[in-house]
């Protein structure tokens, strides 16, 4: 079968969820046993979100293989449970530098180079780089919305797709909102007219229209936006505000889409094995909604919800796993100090620090970690969330006051954290921390053990520093157990404490969120869910 090519672009606003139709359009395909896999395009010029400000871009998201990634590509793998990699995302930045480099090795010798073709020509290059893999359907996600000016080469380039391929091996799904008025109590057609128009002035025709709103959509909408952005009735989409986001491939699925996806590229629109999903959906709505317990997130992009959407998406899946309802509290950092801790902290089961980057913030966390080794309030520590508790657990027990990481002081006698060997001599900002997908093994009696259940593991890394292997006796005679380290048991992956001390005290090093899945549930957070649950009935 030739390659088929769905590619969704938005209009009217951002924040749609574009990134979540892709990903549920990848489900609902998968489930009828296509192999699927989803790309997404990013119109900006930075060669990957990896040194952007989580303010600017949300969380970075990482593939196996050590991609730094738009963190749509999270919402894909959840969605679709594949893994993706460096394949799946493509930035401007990306291109420009790919047509330059060709540029400067003369291989358009002779030739001036401009947006049409040599731009155009690698973005394709981009999208066609799934034939002759086993992939029979590519979705592409385009980011940004129609009419923006960065993004117009790449909708050039995909409305060139349609002219190179056979029209039944390409389609455009075009992403809109239908705003309602109150007042006048009605469900507005005119903003998705307008994107269309612009749309089609680039030269695209949108085969199906998937139409956000708050409302059902009259059938009389329904028929002015078939007419008026000439597309089918059949492939208008109602895409409502669902309650829960695993829920919506289901919600979609019963709008037609991957049926509507179907027809338009004539393949054989078989019958869905929605079942799993079903079961997974029926088993998330009859969660018991008394029984609710509280995660804090304890970091300083606390002001953005998509800077820790992995990990927000990882404790719901454990919440799931465990039955129970929870609810993510985020916490700034800054605002914590030894004084202000308990306060803060008041009423939640469970905490987390997460991974981040740079001096601010830092106390705060330290407190925080010491407040739940204390207090015997079970604590993930992720990354840098690790590498704190690595420093509390320093001062406070070895007695080092002046325990830090190397990244936060440079004069401190005592660097239980420092940087790696390999990053000493790096000294470009982009791609160069230690990435990807990495083995760790894991220590036998150990808690790390009994939750992955598994002699060694594969998770996702991010991160220059590391722990100081100087400090490793003392700090494990003291109690600080290395749990996992790296197969040549140089790089400590993961620390914890004796559950006879602690009943849920365990960090990693590697960023567990980002291999979670709604079916698929990190052990490192199920333990965390399964403990904080725990603790909160022995609290009430
Ligand atoms: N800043 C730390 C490092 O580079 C932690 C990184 C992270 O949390 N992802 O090692």
């Amino acid at each position: 079968m030739n390659t088929k090519y769905v590619f969704i672009t938005g209009g009217v606003v951002s924040g749609l969820g574009k990134g979540i139709t892709a990903a549920s359009l990848g489900r609902l395909l998968k489930n009828r046993g296509y192999k699927v896999t989803i790309q997404k395009f990013d119109p900006y010029l930075n060669i990957d979100p990896g040194t952007m400000n989580p303010y600017e871009h949300g969380e970075v998201f990482v593939t196996d293989d050590g991609a730094e990634t738009d963190l749509d590509l999270g919402h894909y793998e959840r969605f679709i449970n594949e893994s993706l990699t460096k394949n799946s995302s493509v930035t401007m930045g990306q291109i420009y530098s790919n047509v330059l480099e060709k540029e400067r090795k003369g291989e358009y010798l002779g030739k001036t180079v401009q947006v049409i073709p040599h731009i155009t020509n690698e973005i394709k290059e981009r999208i066609y780089e799934f034939e002759n893999t086993d992939t029979e359907i590519v979705i592409t996600e385009i980011g940004g919305t129609v009419g923006d000016i960065e993004g117009l080469s790449i909708i050039e380039a995909i409305r060139q797709v349609g002219l190179e391929k056979n029209p039944k091996d390409v389609i455009y799904i075009h992403v809109t909102l239908l705003p309602y008025i109150f007042g006048s109590n009605e469900i507005k057609s005119k903003p998705t007219q307008h994107s269309v128009k612009e749309l089609q002035s680039l030269g695209i025709k949108p085969d199906i229209l998937v139409c956000r709103t708050e409302q059902d959509i009259p059938e009389n909408i329904r028929e002015k936006l078939s007419l008026f952005c000439n597309v089918r009735k059949t492939s208008v989409i109602q895409n409502k505000t669902a309650d829960c986001l695993y829920a919506i491939p289901l919600m979609l699925e019963k709008e037609g889409l991957a049926r509507e996806v179907c027809n338009h590229l004539k393949l054989e629109n078989y019958v869905p094995d929605n079942k799993k999903w079903e079961e997974m959906i029926k088993q998330i709505r009859e969660i018991d909604k008394n029984s609710e317990i509280t995660i804090g997130i304890i970091g300083k992009y606390i002001k953005l919800e998509d800077a820790y959407i992995s990990v927000i998406e990882s404790i719901r899946h454990a919440g799931f796993a465990n039955n129970v309802n929870v609810k993510v509290k985020l916490i700034d950092s800054e605002t914590i100090t030894e004084e202000t801790v308990s306060e803060k902290l008041e009423n939640i089961d469970g905490i987390i620090v997460p991974g981040g980057f740079g001096e601010r913030g830092i106390e705060g966390k330290i407190s925080t970690i010491k407040y739940a080794r204390e207090n015997k309030i079970p604590f993930l520590g992720i990354c840098l969330g690790m590498q704190m508790a690595v420093v509390e657990f320093a001062r406070d027990v070895l007695n080092l006051k002046d325990a830090n990481s190397s990244e936060f002081s440079k004069t401190t006698k005592n660097p239980v954290i420092h940087i790696m060997e390999e990053q000493k001599e790096v000294r470009k900002k982009g791609g160069t921390m230690r990435l990807g997908s990495w083995e760790c093994r894991l220590k036998q009696g150990t808690l790390a053990k009994k939750l992955y259940n598994s002699e060694t593991i594969k998770e996702r890394h991010r991160h220059r520093y590391e722990y100081n292997n100087e400090y490793k006796q003392d700090l494990e005679k003291a109690g600080l157990i290395c749990s996992g380290t790296s197969p040549d048991g140089k790089l400590v992956e993961i620390v914890e404490l004796d559950t006879k001390i602690h009943p849920y005290f365990i960090a990693s090093q590697f960023h567990p969120e980002l291999k979670s899945r709604p079916n698929k549930p990190s052990p490192l957070f199920v333990g965390l869910v399964q403990h904080a649950k725990i603790k909160s009935k022995k609290n009430k």
